[in-house]
């Protein structure tokens, strides 16, 4: 059986993040001696903007990418560009005042679970756990012993789960609000990957999707694995918004600790390409500076057009022999 909670109306006592369908599925393992598996994939720390009334998850005007929500001074910020945008006390989209900040974590969920399941087996799994052999064997014996799996994207591929009754999608949208341009179609397959090898022996096993925005599009194609639905909304907004299979994309990105200098290497690298771009086809945009954790300041230049590798040619003698810039190529 295969249940799409709306968390909006289904929340339990123990947080807003976990229904009582969930719970009581748990439950049930458990009594039936099964494992039950939790999903969730997305380990930074930046809460989600989402419309509870129309489904609308906060993304950035010029690249379609789900923002984030910052704190001090709280904003929203595109994790692409770096555009950032006050929180709207309305929505963008409906003018409801019902917005909501969304973000859990897996040591969150941990924490919950083992506080209502005090007597379940409780492991989490998530990229930090394994970097050696000797560790996946480790892990591989955790999860053979555990009645409850949390884990992020790793737990859908590498591992073959005996004895799985339960598998629960924690949060979709936080599936779908990881900073990527291909993100839908990532978290397609991530879902498909997870639940798929369950699909055809279906009979006893049990699927839950969670989510505060059930009305939202891509939630709605996802957890209903509507895959034509899918691809044609999201070829529409790739189209719409210049990025694969309709246009390349490329990220150049440099950093420094001197502010002043990352942002001159960049500005005369965009001449270069101005320069070289006679015919002023390529979009080039210099993105804004962002201060990060390793104390450097970071400024980057997105560019979409047909053909960049060619055109990129003319930095290519600049990228190889600056290590502090990177050419990402999507
Ligand atoms: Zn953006
Ligand atoms: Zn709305």
């Amino acid at each position: 059986m295969y249940y799409i909670v709306d968390l909006q109306r289904d929340q339990s006592k123990l947080s807003r993040y976990i229904s009582n369908t969930l719970l009581e599925k748990i439950q049930n393992t458990l009594e039936n001696k099964k494992k039950t598996l939790v999903y969730i994939n997305r380990r930074w720390e930046y809460n989600l903007l989402c419309c509870l009334d129309c489904g609308h998850l906060y993304k950035c005007k010029n690249c379609d990418i789900t923002m984030s929500v910052h704190k001090n001074p709280e904003k929203l910020v595109c994790h692409m560009c770096w555009y950032t945008k006050d929180l709207d006390l309305r929505c963008e989209k409906c003018s409801w005042s019902n917005l909501q900040k969304v973000w859990v974590g897996t040591e969150q969920v941990e924490k919950l679970l083992k506080s209502h399941f005090k007597e379940a087996k409780i492991f989490r799994l998530d990229t930090d756990s394994i970097k050696t052999k000797v560790q996946k064997e480790s892990v591989l014996q955790n999860i053979l012993e555990s009645d409850i799996i949390i884990g992020t994207k790793m737990i859908t591929t590498g591992f073959d789960f005996a004895d799985i009754a339960l598998i629960a999608v924690i949060l979709l949208e936080q599936e779908i609000g990881i900073p990527k341009y291909n993100i839908e179609e990532i978290s397609y397959n991530n879902i498909k990957q997870l639940i798929g090898r369950w699909w055809r022996q279906w009979e006893d096993k049990e699927v839950v999707i969670q989510t505060f925005i059930s009305s939202n599009d891509t939630i709605k194609s996802i957890s209903e694995y509507n895959y034509k639905d899918f691809v044609t909304k999201t070829l529409e907004e790739r189209k719409l918004f210049s990025y694969p299979p309709y246009k390349d994309f490329a990220v150049l990105e440099s950093y420094d600790k001197n502010e002043a200098k990352s942002l001159e290497f960049c500005k005369i690298l965009k001449n270069k390409l101005d320069y070289a771009n006679e015919d002023k086809k390529i979009e080039i945009t210099l993105g804004q500076k962002w201060f990060k954790k390793a104390w450097n300041y970071h400024h980057k230049i997105i560019l979409k057009w047909e053909n960049l590798r060619g055109f990129l040619e003319v930095i290519r003698y600049e990228v190889i022999k600056n290590p502090k810039l990177s050419l990402t190529f999507e």
